[in-house]
């Protein structure tokens, strides 16, 4: 398996390939955000929609801390 190292690169089988697959709060299963066109690495749950989950290794989370995209 190749692992996808931009946010623009698909996710095998368009599940998140370095975070769990599954919300923090209601244990759903998430879904890529339908919202988001040409970004690959943000997941949503669907059941309580509490926010974008970044499928990014943890290092790269870490360091774009702080200057993540504007809404
Ligand atoms: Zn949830």
């Amino acid at each position: 398996m190749i692992a996808p190292l931009k946010p623009s690169d698909p996710r095998p089988g368009g599940v998140p390939f370095y975070i769990p697959n599954r919300c923090d709060d209601c244990g759903g299963t998430l879904v890529l955000d339908p919202n988001n066109e040409g970004w690959l690495d943000e997941f949503i749950c669907p059941r309580c929609n509490n926010g974008v989950y970044l499928d990014m290794p943890k290092k790269v989370t870490d360091r774009i801390r702080g200057r993540r995209r504007q809404t």
